[in-house]
């Protein structure tokens, strides 16, 4: 079974079919598990829901998600964030807003807990903090969990009274091993932040190696036309920036 892990579209189509054509031409996908915050920021909310929704898909709720159909106040959010929230949710049809108030916090999938912040606070939580990983990994009830959220690609692995963490590699796949628990964030499609501006996604083929291995993969995209809608639609100047710039 191969699964494309793909976390924080944030409205981005152009990111979003970017990954969808490279994860065809890399082997393709039989389900894909997604792990919130697929709108918010970028200028295709209901584009990003319609094609979610095209496919065969597993699905959580992110921040993102709760603020624009009012599970989450979307003041909590900074400025821009708070545009984004408040139009997004003007776009959006009621079948689409129910289909992402629809969405639970957090789901197993076979071995996989998926959850987009952490476990001690399934939305909200960042989980970039040794802290923040042991809270998650004490609370962790299968071998693996799949986050979002941060926007960054990256891998926690336990050790004796810690826990380390590593940016993901795309020239490494990652080999599971069902006794080497590990939370994984696969980076964001829309909107990454470690510098890198492609869209960051991870393939899963549960067939190959012990317990199955991740592939982390970047992707460019057509960065200017959705820059040119986030204009277009009056969002923030700094949304369409950010993008070029990768954080
Ligand atoms: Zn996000």
């Amino acid at each position: 079974m191969r699964a494309l892990i793909i976390s924080d579209v944030h409205s981005n189509l152009e990111a979003f079919d970017a990954v969808l054509a490279d994860a065809d031409a890399c082997g393709g996908y039989h389900v894909v598990w997604f792990l919130g915050d697929l709108v918010g920021y970028a200028a295709d909310p209901g584009p990003c829901i319609a094609r979610l929704r095209s496919l065969q898909h597993v699905a959580i709720a992110g921040n993102h998600d709760h603020a624009v159909t009012g599970k989450l106040n979307p003041d909590l959010f900074n400025g821009a964030a708070r545009a984004a929230a408040l139009w997004t949710a003007y776009q959006l049809t009621y079948d689409e807003l129910a289909y992402l108030a629809g969405l639970p916090e957090v789901q197993t999938v076979g071995d996989f807990t998926h959850v987009h912040g952490s476990l001690r606070d399934p939305v909200m939580e960042y989980l970039i903090s040794e802290p923040a990983a042991l809270a998650t990994f004490a609370l962790l009830a299968t071998s693996f969990c799949l986050v979002g959220h941060s926007h960054y690609p990256l891998v926690w692995t336990e050790r004796e009274g810690g826990a380390d963490v590593a940016l993901l590699d795309v020239t490494e796949p990652l080999l599971l091993d069902a006794n080497r628990r590990l939370i994984v964030n696969p980076g964001s499609v829309g909107q990454p932040r470690d510098g890198d501006w492609r869209a960051s996604y991870l393939l899963y083929d549960s067939d190959a190696g012990d317990a199955g291995i991740l592939e982390h993969r970047r992707v460019k995209y057509d960065i200017a036309t959705a820059q040119r809608k986030i204009r277009a639609a009056g969002l923030p100047e700094s949304l369409a920036d950010r993008l070029a710039r990768g954080h």
